[in-house]
This record gives structure tokens, sequence and C-alpha cells, in this order.
């Protein structure tokens, strides 16, 4: 009886929700990156259909991304870990050193699963195991509002069309727009510059499999192998001047930035930068993120809209944490989703109050995850960019108190989807 009834408002919600906009669709995940593609197919795992927005023409990736064991479990859920290792060799050992001092020291992440895999091969085979249509490209969503009568989101978008959904899932970056109806304020910015890109070694690479981090001055390059003949690399930097914006737009000025930023650096890196692909030069003017006390102070759900990925936890890149935690993310929303939202039939969304509670444990087991991985991102951020030696020494005496174990957030386990 109480099922029927619940069906029945959910069939006259619909034709209310029909009536007063162009679409309707039941979840709809905004943004087709990591985050959007690993949520939806999660969902999709657990029989529940999505549509993903996208606002690119294509599916956009560039460079490497470094996954880690607690980012290989998730991807086990996923059911696509077994392919995507087959793309990349497992590093084996690592070692940070400093030109400033001679200091070296091993990087004790051996213990753990770690491989550099292109974000091309990720997103791909998230994509390709989603059924067919379910990524609408060149869609961008340029607004969400909630509807004054039923109180579910409705979409604007760019091609003059509106969407009215049950559920939205922001998974649109570090910019979010669906972040902001939550109420969440702006990501902090960190004044320093990011540059990625990766390189081919057609006779074979010399870096082995070891995960090098080289520092001189304010200059910090890491050297990931993916492959014998690939290697990811990346090169962060204080932030200099206004310039970074005009080096953004431009390669050739990206790729000046980087050559000069290595100058002083051994030959081996040197070339490595030299002979980079430069159609994957990747560069980020300001490294945004959100701290602890941002993820602890901020509820990220209003009504039956939630977000995921950079959208709810951005985070520096020192830790290479932001894309397994998107990972992570997409794993333990379906789960609460699929247990606490759906009725009946597969893949029936259950009522408004239903969505909200599922939404509310999902946030509730990844904030206490965030908390962790936030902080220490943060920390080693703010050490990456002050010039402080006061903020220096507390950023370490807080790492060596709170996260001794550098590698202890890999073994993170998000648990069966
Ligand atoms: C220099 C650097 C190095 C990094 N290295 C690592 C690493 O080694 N390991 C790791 O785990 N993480 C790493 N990260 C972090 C990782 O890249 C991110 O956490 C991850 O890409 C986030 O994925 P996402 O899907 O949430 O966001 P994004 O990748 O930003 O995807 C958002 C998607 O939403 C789309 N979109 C945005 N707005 C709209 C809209 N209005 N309408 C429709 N579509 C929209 C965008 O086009 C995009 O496709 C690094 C980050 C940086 C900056």
């Amino acid at each position: 009886m109480h099922k029927k009834q619940t069906r029945s408002k959910q069939k006259q919600m619909v034709k209310d929700m029909d009536m007063a906009g162009d679409r309707r669709e039941d979840v709809v995940i905004v943004g087709g990156g990591i985050s959007g593609l690993a949520t939806a197919l999660a969902l999709y795992r657990k029989g529940i259909r999505s549509l993903v927005l996208e606002k690119s023409k294509t599916l956009q990736a560039t460079g490497g991304i470094i996954v880690h064991s607690n980012g290989w479990r998730a991807l086990e859920q996923l059911g696509v870990a077994s392919y995507l290792r087959q793309t990349a060799d497992p590093i084996l050992s690592g070692q940070f050193s400093s030109l400033d001092n001679g200091k070296q020291e091993e990087i004790p992440i051996w213990k753990e699963e770690m491989r550099c895999v292109r974000r091309t091969d990720l997103v791909n085979i998230l994509a390709q195991n989603l059924p067919l249509e379910t990524v609408r490209y060149g869609c961008n969503v340029l607004s969400i509002e909630l509807d004054p009568v039923t109180s579910y989101p409705v979409l604007q978008l760019q091609n003059g069309t509106t969407l009215n959904a049950k559920v939205v899932i922001g998974c649109d970056g570090v910019n979010s727009k669906i972040t902001n109806l939550t109420g969440a304020k702006a990501p902090n910015r960190l004044n320093v510059i990011g540059v990625r890109s990766f390189t081919i070694y057609p006779n074979g690479h010399k870096f082995g499999s070891e995960f090098k981090m080289i520092r001189k001055g304010d200059v910090t390059v890491g050297v990931i192998p993916m492959t014998t003949n690939q290697v990811h690399w990346f090169i962060t930097r204080k932030y200099l001047s206004q310039e970074g914006f005009k080096i953004s737009k431009s390669p050739k000025l990206i790729m000046n930035f980087s050559t000069e930023s290595v100058k002083d650096f051994p030959s081996s890196v040197k070339e490595m930068v030299n002979n980079c692909w430069l159609e994957c030069l990747h560069f980020s003017e300001y490294i945004k993120y959100r701290s602890p006390w941002n993820i602890l102070c901020t509820h990220f759900r209003v009504g039956t809209v939630t977000v995921a990925g950079d959208a709810l936890h951005a985070m520096t890149p020192f830790i290479a944490q932001g894309g397994s935690a998107a990972l992570e993310d997409a794993v333990v929303l379906a789960r609460c989703f699929a247990r606490k939202a759906v009725v009946g039939g597969p893949g029936e969304i259950g009522s408004k109050l239903m969505v909200e509670k599922a939404f509310d444990e999902y946030l509730k087991e990844r904030k206490t995850r965030l908390l962790r991985l936030t902080f220490e991102s943060t920390l080693l951020g703010k050490m990456e960019e002050t010039s402080s030696k006061l903020i220096k020494l507390l950023c370490i005496v807080l790492m060596v108190v709170l996260f001794r174990d550098l590698f202890a957030h890999t073994r993170y386990d998000c648990g069966k989807l």
C-alpha cells in the first residue's frame, strides 16, 4: 500500500516536472572527467542509469596520473583495474634529492601499489564501460537552481534548453557551479604553478621503475616512469608574477617556462622536458584547494544535489590523491545511493527524503576520509608556497606529529561497491 502511494506520488511529480521544463532526467551528472565518469559507472554497476553532461566536444584528459593502492582498490570495484594495470608498469622505489644540499632520501613507496596511468586510458575505459549515449558532449551547464515548487534541481544549458532532474551530482571540477549552489566558499589559491606532461623514449628510458623527486630552490621536479619508454613528469614552482595567465594560453610559453625552470637540473631532466609531448603540456596557473576546515564546515548538499571529485575536495597535488579520492567518492556514493535511495525495481529512484538521506550518508563517510587527505596535502602545499621559516617549521612539526607515515593514506579501502 505504502509503495503504491509512493509510486503514484512519483508519477504525479514526473508529470509536474515535465510541465515545468523542457526535459526531465532521473540522475544527471555534471562533468565528464574522472569523477563524473567513475560516478556514472559506479551507479551503472548498481543498476542505476545516469546522464553525464560534459561541456567539451570530446573527453578531455592530458598527461599521466599517479594512482596509489587506494585508487586501485576503487578501480577494482569499478571493474577496470585489470585493464589499466596492463597499460602502466608498477613503480617499485622512490627517491628524493635536493640539489641545494646534496641530500638524498628514499621514498618508501614500494610497499604499496603505485602506477602512473595515462589520463586518456583512464577516462576512455570508464566511458567505454558505460551504456551508449550516457555521456552527452558539448553540453555546458550554465546554472542550476531548485524549482520553487518541487524543490527538485533545474539545470540551464548553454543551448537554451532547461533540464529537470530528480538528482544532480556535480563532478564539474575545481570551479564547480554545482558546489556554489550548496553554499560552499570558493576554493583557496596556492601561489604555486604546476606544469605536467609526458615524454616518449622510443629506445627506452633510463629511469627504471623509480619515482624521483628532485628539488632546487623553489622548483620541484617529479619524474614518474609509466612504461619502459614513457615517462610522466611535473614541475611545481612558486608563482612568480602576473605572467601566469599569459603562459597558460600558449604551449610555446609553457615550454619556455618549463625549460627555464629546469635549467640547473641534471641533463636527463633537461632532455626529458625538452623532448616532451607538446600537445600534452598542461599548465595550472595557481593550484586551487579546499582546506580541511572548509570541508568540515560545508554541507555540500542542497536538496537532491551533491558533489564529488574536485568539486568536493580540490586538493594540492603533493600527495597525488585528487584523482584516487574521486574514484573512492564514486564507489561510496553509488553504494549509499543504491542502499538508501532506490525503491522497488532496479534503479527506481525513491522519494526526495530517501535521496537526501543517501547523500548525507555518503558525505558523512567521505568527510572523515577527506579531512585527513586535505589536511596533509594542504600542509605540504603551504610548505611549498611559504617563504616564512616559522610557517615552514610549523608545517614540518604538524606533518611529523600527524602524518609520520607519509603513505598511510594509500592503505585506505573504500570498501565494496
Ligand atoms: C599538476 C597536477 C598534478 C596532479 N597529479 C595527480 C596525480 O598524480 N594523482 C591524482 O590522483 N591526482 C592528481 N591531480 C589531481 C587530479 O588531476 C584531479 O583531482 C582530478 O582530475 C579531478 O577530476 P574531476 O573529474 O573531479 O575534475 P576535472 O578533471 O576538472 O573534470 C571536470 C569535468 O567537468 C567538465 N565541466 C566543468 N564545468 C562544466 C559545466 N558547467 N558543464 C558541463 N561540464 C563541465 C569539464 O570539462 C571536465 O571534463 C593533479 C592535479 C594537478 C593540478
